[in-house]
């Protein structure tokens, strides 16, 4: 029998495993720049690539390619997976504490 693991606590799923789909991608053309990209500060753009780069350890310059995620879940993760995808709770903490 597979066994699972939970990718958000880690720990082993025995029986009811919920899977989390993710896809992300652009609504756009991606080669079209417009106004809009020129006068954006990219800082949080680069910095987001950083991040990235720290995590993967390559470069990847194209932020825009489609990505799909698959995640195995827990029962009590799936629970909090589910009220809040985006991790929405995270930011609302780090802007509280900048104040
Ligand atoms: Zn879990």
């Amino acid at each position: 029998m597979l066994h699972y693991t939970c990718d958000l606590c880690g720990q082993k799923v025995e029986e009811r495993r919920f899977i989390a789909r993710l896809e992300v991608y652009p609504s756009f053309d991606p080669d079209e720049i417009t106004e809009e990209d020129l006068d954006n500060d990219n800082l949080s753009e680069i910095s987001e690539l950083l991040a990235d780069m720290e995590l993967t350890g390559e470069l990847n310059l194209d932020s825009v390619e489609p990505k799909s995620f698959r995640f195995d879940l827990c029962r009590e993760c799936c629970r909090s997976y589910v009220k809040d995808p985006l991790a929405r709770h995270r930011l609302g903490r780090m802007r509280f504490s900048e104040n």
